[in-house]
């Protein structure tokens, strides 16, 4: 690493500390690259919001935390320098190609590579009460949140994978959770359907748009319309798992994306900046998943060693030549 007065340089910036950014670690730290990974909160994004891993493969059943720990604990064993809470306000690119993060707080780092892993943010549901009542009954995490309401009725909206699967984790504490979905139909897995239908403390408000979160000092109902008629479900919380926002708009310059904000890559996960891989949860794929994740960060982590050496012999050419 050099350091001058206001920036330190590498081989490769990673803004994420999640599966796909640890594993990008991992890989680029075992290639002899001088890696630097960034994150604004712990090691671990979505994992740290995850209780239970059953789908991870050779794990037949492990803690969110305990797989975070393992994954950063392995990374840093091989040499990754590793930047917790810190956060990166912007990722710049400069007319020679050289990317730049700049921190919140903090010295700029300089590469000539970059892999975005910086997963999102839980998509809200843009009603009266949401903000008012965030962190007073309106949660976005039920392994962080859910011990607040024991033996509370909650209501829990949407209708996908998240929603399902963290309802039904939120009945070990409440006494009954209403799941609330704007369809008769829902779009998680049949798996965790099934599951959801046969816990008799779940059930479900289907056909049902939310209108307003209602409470005094904290969260005390939910008012919806459904078949055009209002009603209002009284509740102690309001679990909101409705999707997710990619944290694409860190590039500054323009990068190519979905109409959902998920970068779009080619099939080494670069994106239409040379030398910007994007990877996990903020890049346009199938599906989220740890496993999917991990393979990114390594696909991209790989791509990346290939690029920088294609630079440096693109320099030793050039400077041959000009002797
Ligand atoms: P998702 O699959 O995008 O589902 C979002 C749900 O919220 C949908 O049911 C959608 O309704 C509903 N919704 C969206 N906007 C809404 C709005 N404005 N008002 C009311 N409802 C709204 O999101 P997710 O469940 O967070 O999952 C995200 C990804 O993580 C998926 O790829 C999922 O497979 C993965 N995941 C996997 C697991 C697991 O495998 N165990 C667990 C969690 C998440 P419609 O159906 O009507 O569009």
């Amino acid at each position: 690493m050099v350091v001058d007065d206001v920036s330190e340089r590498f081989d490769l910036i990673i803004v994420g500390g999640g599966p796909a950014g640890l594993a990008a670690g991992l890989y680029a730290a075992r290639m002899n690259l001088r890696a630097v990974l960034v994150d604004r909160g712990p090691l671990g994004g979505q994992l740290l919001n995850t209780e239970l891993i059953e789908d991870y493969p050779g794990f037949e059943s492990i803690l969110g935390a305990e797989l975070a720990t393992k994954m950063g604990d392995h990374a840093r064993k091989f040499g990754l320098d590793v930047r917790e809470f810190q956060t990166v306000r912007e990722l710049d690119v400069e007319p020679d190609g050289t990317k730049v993060a700049r921190l919140e707080d903090g010295p700029e780092l300089r590469a000539p590579a970059a892999i975005l892993a910086a997963g999102g943010l839980p998509r809200r549901l843009g009603v009266p009460g949401e903000a008012e009542f965030q962190g007073r009954g309106v949660s976005y995490c039920a392994v962080c949140d859910g011990a607040f309401f024991k033996g509370q009725e909650l209501a829990v909206v949407g209708g996908g994978d998240a929603a399902l699967e963290e309802g039904d984790f939120l009945t070990r504490y409440a006494s009954k959770v209403y799941v609330i979905h704007r369809r008769d139909q829902f779009r998680a897995q049949p798996l965790l359907q099934e599951r959801a239908r046969a816990n008799p403390k779940m059930a479900f408000v289907l056909n049902a748009q939310v209108r307003e979160i209602r409470g005094d000092d904290k969260v005390t109902g939910v008012r919806y319309v459904q078949d055009g008629v209002e009603r209002e479900l009284p509740v102690g919380g309001v679990f909101i798992f409705i999707g997710f926002v990619p944290n694409s708009g860190l590039v500054k310059p323009h990068v190519d994306h979905d109409s959902g904000g998920y970068l779009v890559t080619d099939r080494d996960l670069q994106t239409s900046i040379p030398g910007l891989w994007a990877v996990g949860d903020v890049r346009a794929q199938l599906t989220k998943q740890i496993a999917t994740a991990v393979g990114d960060g390594t696909t991209a982590a790989v791509a990346a060693s290939q690029y920088l050496d294609r630079l440096r012999d693109a320099e030793r050419r050039a400077a041959t030549q000009a002797v």
